[in-house]
């Protein structure tokens, strides 16, 4: 190992067999914790070749099971991942549309960290909903369903939920090639024909350029591509909250307000786009896919599909029903404009922020997070406002904090002249052709 390590720290590359050796001896538990550290700090310093990180990604792969292709639904099996953002809920819907569109749909969730939030963490604000599903499970799911949503188990890539709890008390996570490793080694173990990337880009994600955002992107596309998988990725605007709540059960009433065709703007727009995208990735035409989605949505199948999901993991569908009413409930306070103007910006990151003060995400891997309080936004940036509109809904616990009272108002930038618009949520495309 110290042999392995120096090479790592002076630049140099290991090969496949000694990725492989490193990966099998740490899930072992034969590699301690500190020495992994200190690799994953010599990597995020060093950096790793495409070879290194294919290497690597399949190694962390084949650290559990590997479900062959064609398990779930042969030639149809098609998985979306988001890199994280604020109010990202996307999952929920995307999910049972990609289903009713009639997709295969078995998506393994994370939970949040930080200021971004996790769909797991969502999902477990609907009373009995279970996350933790056994393989067969979740084989069943899919099957009688179309999609399951489920967290990562030890089953599928379990050197990745070793290394990424390390990762994150090790301020490693922001690594190209340790990122793609990550979460290629879990989709790819999933059987999957393709798979969607949602790559963030802006202040509110973990790639805060557009340089970053790309090269992430061309890393997952090649390395998935390297291992026979299509990946695309699409890079999508993450600079403000998309939508307009941030805060788990809020974000499931937002994503079922959308699955009922009452949502409009960025967050319905990158829906979309990503469901086409799962489409054209196994052979769907462009306008064919279109097509679909949005019949999915305004049919009514994506939410029935939605409801048959929450009742196959143990939820009450009965709690969605009169707009969510049986999600739980905090205190709500309304903070209002201060002065007449329009929504210059609505600050991702600061929001993002506050929202997990409020006790919405987690400090630490072990903190319990209240699954009823967050933000809901009363505005979009451009928004006309007068003196005394409602800018933000605060569901929180005993008194607003007026700290974060403060915080959140700085979140919220009023001016006297309207923005520019925001330009289309969904940046840019990029993929590379399975070898
Ligand atoms: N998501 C993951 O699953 N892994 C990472 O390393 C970063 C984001």
């Amino acid at each position: 190992m110290p042999t392995l390590l120096r090479t790592k720290r002076d630049g140099g590359s290991l090969t496949g067999a000694e990725w492989r050796a490193l990966v099998e001896g740490y899930t072992r538990g034969d590699i301690p914790d500190y020495q992994m550290a200190a690799l994953a700090m010599a990597v995020f310093f060093r950096g790793a070749t495409p070879e290194e990180t294919a290497a690597l990604t399949l190694a962390m792969r084949d650290s559990g099971r590997v479900v062959p292709r064609g398990t779930f639904l042969a030639g149809r099996t098609v998985d979306k991942h988001s890199t994280g953002g604020v109010g990202d809920k996307v999952s929920l819907p995307l999910a049972p549309i990609a289903a009713a569109c009639g997709l295969a749909v078995p998506m393994i969730t994370g939970r949040g960290l930080g200021h971004t939030g996790g769909t797991a963490d969502k999902l477990e604000s609907i009373p009995g909903f279970r996350v933790r599903l056994s393989f067969d499970e979740l084989r069943e799911v899919v099957g009688s369903v179309g999609c399951a949503l489920a967290a990562q188990s030890e089953d599928l890539a379990p050197a990745d939920l070793r290394l990424y709890a390390l990762r994150d008390v090790t301020a490693t996570v922001e690594s190209i090639p340790l990122i793609t490793a990550s979460i290629l080694s879990k989709k790819l173990a999933e059987g999957l024909d393709a798979l969607v990337m949602d790559v963030k880009v802006g202040r509110g994600a973990f790639m805060p350029t557009l340089e970053s955002a790309r090269a992430l992107a061309d890393s997952l596309c090649t390395v998935g591509a390297a291992a026979g998988t299509e990946v695309r990725a699409l890079l999508t605007r993450m600079d403000v909250p998309l939508g307009r709540t941030i805060g788990n059960a809020l974000e499931v009433r937002e994503a079922v307000a959308l699955l009922e065709g009452e949502v409009r703007g960025p967050l319905l727009d990158c829906t979309v786009a990503l469901a086409c995208e799962m489409l054209v990735a196994v052979g769907a035409g462009a306008e064919e896919a279109e097509r679909l989605v949005l019949d999915a949505i305004g049919s009514g199948r994506a939410r029935a599909r939605f409801d048959a999901l929450v009742a196959a993991q143990g939820g009450d569908p009965k709690a969605l029903r009169d707009a969510c009413a049986g999600l739980p409930h905090a205190d709500v306070t309304v903070l209002e404009a201060t002065e007449d103007g329009f929504v210059q910006d609505l600050d991702a990151l600061r929001l993002g922020v506050e929202a997990m003060r409020l006790g919405a995400g987690r400090n630490r891997k072990e903190d319990a997070i209240d699954p009823a309080v967050g933000l809901e936004l009363a505005v979009d940036v451009g928004d006309a406002v007068v003196r005394g509109a409602p800018l933000v809904r605060v569901h929180h616990r005993g008194a607003l904090d007026p700290a974060r009272r403060a915080g959140i108002e700085a979140g919220i930038h009023l001016a006297a002249t309207a923005p520019p618009s925001l330009p289309h949520v969904v940046i840019e495309r990029r993929r590379a052709t399975p070898v």
